[in-house]
């Protein structure tokens, strides 16, 4: 491993790797070592659901992700491998009548922006996945770009461009303090030695705020077990992801066939658990059958576990702090930052090499939370 560096990132999930990528790839700064405790996809990227979507209430979001789907489609040619991305919507449900005038919002926000999002009766839903129940179901809306990917072949597309370039990825390196100089970071030290340098992202996802508690930083993120689970291969029928708002239910079909899905599980306590539980399986096989009666006789294969990385206002925290120089923050990106990663990776990787502290990045920065200017978005999954 290097003892020095130009940058050094914290943790090699998707978002550590795309904004190594970026760098190396747009930027040309390639002297990078991207530091990883475990495994590569041991972290959230390697345990999620692969849903892509540009449905947010926010227009900061649609259009982060409008962007974020254009580079899925280009991903495979660029990194020159398969992840597997299918476009076949996302179908929101909703079962009351301020969770429809919540969807109304959102979708008026999203046609603003130039997305194709409908708003749909409950029969008109019907039409879009015929084996749906919609008894309890007021309303819908679908959008037809939205889809899914294979996470582990995206983070292995990113590690693998970024390696060739000349970034170090060093797993099984476990972040352990930093050497400092009144505001500056001189070193981050690791299990395996020190790397010296005066750059430094914190992308560790769920574990971010132990990495920004190292240097005295609290970060308001915190970690909640989410668990997810795939069924046995079924030829493939299911066009979009489908998800219930009024419970936190989603679920897909991927490209191997299997049923791909999940719940909202408000009596998992905070914390960085990555356990499985048989009370996850009750509750999501009974919202699932309940949506679609049909998938009551599948069994289920697999079933894992991950951690959303929570923030009180839904919105990620991205940029500089005030407290350390060259200290950036990429992380609370809730239960759909693997979705952003191809576009906050550019937008990171820019503002790193030097570019403009936009209006994004003021508007996600870590202070808004001491200033009050907290934000919003209403279409979260879980
Ligand atoms: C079950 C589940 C389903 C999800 N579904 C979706 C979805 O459909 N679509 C979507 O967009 N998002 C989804 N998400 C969210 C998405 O997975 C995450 O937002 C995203 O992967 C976060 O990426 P990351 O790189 O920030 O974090 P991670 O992938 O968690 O990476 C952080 C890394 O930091 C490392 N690390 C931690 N501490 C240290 C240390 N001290 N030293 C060195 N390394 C350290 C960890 O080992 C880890 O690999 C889901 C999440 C879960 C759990």
């Amino acid at each position: 491993m290097r003892d020095r560096a130009e940058v050094v990132i914290i943790g090699a999930g998707i978002m550590g790797l795309a904004i190594a990528y970026n760098l190396a790839r747009h930027h040309g700064i390639t002297d990078v070592v991207v530091l990883d405790e475990s495994y590569l996809c041991g972290g959230a990227s390697g345990r999620n659901g692969g849903g892509v979507r540009a449905q947010f209430s926010s227009a900061d979001n649609i259009q982060l992700m409008q962007e974020s789907i254009r580079l899925c489609r280009d991903f495979a040619q660029e990194m020159k491998i398969n992840i597997w991305f299918r476009q076949g919507g996302y179908l929101f449900l909703v079962r009351s009548e301020e969770g429809r005038r919540m969807l109304e919002r959102s979708v008026a926000v999203q046609n603003e922006h130039g997305l194709g999002t409908r708003m749909l009766l409950p029969i008109e839903a019907q039409r879009v996945v015929p084996e749906l129940s919609i008894e309890g179901v007021v309303a819908a809306s679908f959008n037809p770009d939205d889809g899914v990917v294979f996470p582990w072949p995206f983070v292995w597309g990113y590690a693998h461009a970024a390696e060739k370039l000349g970034v170090e990825i060093a797993t099984f390196t476990r972040v352990t303090g930093f050497r400092t100089q009144g505001a500056r970071i001189d070193a981050v030290v690791t299990n395996r030695g020190e790397i010296r340098t005066h750059k430094v992202i914190n992308a560790a996802g769920a574990w971010s705020p132990e990495i920004a508690r190292m240097l005295g930083i609290e970060l308001p993120n915190h970690p909640h077990r989410h668990e997810i689970c795939s069924t046995e291969p079924l030829k493939l029928w299911l066009g979009p992801l489908v998800s219930d708002l009024s419970n936190g239910l989603y679920f897909s079909q991927s490209m191997r066939g299997e049923i791909v899905g999940g719940i909202s599980n408000e009596d998992v306590p905070e914390g960085l658990d990555m356990g499985s539980s048989h009370r996850f399986l009750a509750l999501y096989g009974r919202a699932l059958t309940r949506t679609c009666p049909i998938l009551g006789s599948v069994k289920v294969l697999r079933q894992w576990a991950g951690c959303y990385d929570l923030t009180p206002d839904a919105n990620p925290i991205v940029g500089p702090v005030d407290e350390f120089e060259h200290f950036y923050q990429a992380s609370g990106f809730m239960g759909h930052g693997f979705m952003m990663a191809p576009v906050m990776g550019r937008l990171l990787a820019e503002h790193v090499a030097g570019g403009p502290d936009t209006p994004l990045l003021q508007k996600w920065n870590l202070r808004r939370f001491k200033e009050g200017r907290l934000l919003t978005e209403s279409m979260i999954i879980g």
